[in-house]
């Protein structure tokens, strides 16, 4: 199998697209489509400072990795969970690659430590006030990515979901008609209030395995296990099915979820996604600023909570 491009030994085959690549022609590939995605959906640019979550996987990884390449001014946030070994072995390689890039780029890492403001890991909080861990984690690592982006003067948010996860996302919204999910499910959402960074998903043109295969390639040291929480979650079934439709007929994920956001970009323009609905009911949390719906947002109200529950 030979490279479309340039003819020499090619090292991985693209079905959905009907082609071949080189490392070099792949890696131009990866890159060439993740600044398609940042021009097409207006995400940022080269003045703006932008914040990745990474959680030590590849697509987080790799999306700091590639941004950087870019040229785009791009830092990291962790948020440590204290999942036993999974937080321990994702925590190593997250500070292993923020060590790199704070030699090769001046990048810098922002961390938070659940253990350390909650008095327990995601898992025993949870348990201790009765949530399920995923919502927990959710409530928590968005209230503090946000947080540090309004705090740290970042202009935009930065995800590392990819074709996969959106497709999936949007397969389950579309199974429950969640129509009010479906209208916020672009890769781009503006800042909707003062107090909410605008967030953005540079690697939704790129699949699960082109991302696995770019971090192969480059070298990127990620953790391979997912989190153990998202065992038998929604997510990975809908991932399994899709993938099943995938091998049969190339680029089905492609089609179905950017047929969608052409939909959605004829019905309405991406910065409007946020409702008027949703800025006319938030307010600053009383407890901590934040805009919330109530007067006190979850976040305040879940470590309140754990501060009369978890023993110290
Ligand atoms: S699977 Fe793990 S990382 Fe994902 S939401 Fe659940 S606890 Fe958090
Ligand atoms: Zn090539
Ligand atoms: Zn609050």
């Amino acid at each position: 199998m030979n490279c479309t491009k340039c003819k020499t030994k090619a090292v991985i085959g693209l079905p959905r697209h009907n082609a071949a690549f080189c490392k070099g022609c792949f890696n131009g590939f990866v890159h060439d489509q993740v600044a398609r995605a940042i021009k097409s959906e207006k995400m940022f640019g080269k003045e703006d400072r932008i914040l990745v979550a990474v959680s030590g996987g590849k697509d987080s990884l790799a999306l700091w990795d590639i941004l950087l390449k870019l040229g785009y001014r791009t830092d990291g946030l962790y948020v440590d969970l204290g999942i036993g070994s999974y937080s321990e072995q994702s925590h190593a390689k997250v500070t292993k690659f923020a060590e790199a890039v704070a030699a090769s780029h001046g990048a810098a890492l922002h961390l938070h430590t659940v253990e350390q403001e909650a008095g327990a890991g995601i898992k025993e909080l949870a348990q201790l006030i009765h949530r399920p861990t995923c919502s927990t984690c959710g409530t928590i690592k968005r209230y503090q990515f946000n947080r540090v982006a309004i705090e740290q003067h970042y202009d935009v948010m930065a995800t590392g979901h990819n074709l996969d996860d959106e497709a999936a996302r949007l397969l389950g919204n579309v199974l429950h008609w969640q129509e009010e999910y479906l209208d916020k499910q672009g890769p781009s959402l503006p800042a909707s209030v003062a107090g909410f960074a605008k967030k953005v998903k540079p690697l939704y043109r790129l699949s699960e395995r082109e991302l696995a295969a770019y971090a192969v390639l480059n070298r990127i040291d990620y953790i391979v296990e997912e989190c153990p929480m998202a065992k038998g979650s929604k997510m990975l079934q809908y991932k399994e099915v899709l993938n099943r439709l995938e091998t049969e007929s190339p680029g089905t994920k492609q089609t179905f979820y950017w047929g969608f956001l052409e939909k959605q970009s004829k019905k309405q323009p991406t910065e409007t996604t946020m409702t008027e609905k949703d800025r006319a009911v938030l307010h600053p949390c009383t407890s901590c600023s934040q805009p919330t719906t109530a007067g006190v947002c979850s976040y305040c109200k879940m470590m309140a909570r754990a501060k009369t529950v978890v023993p110290r």
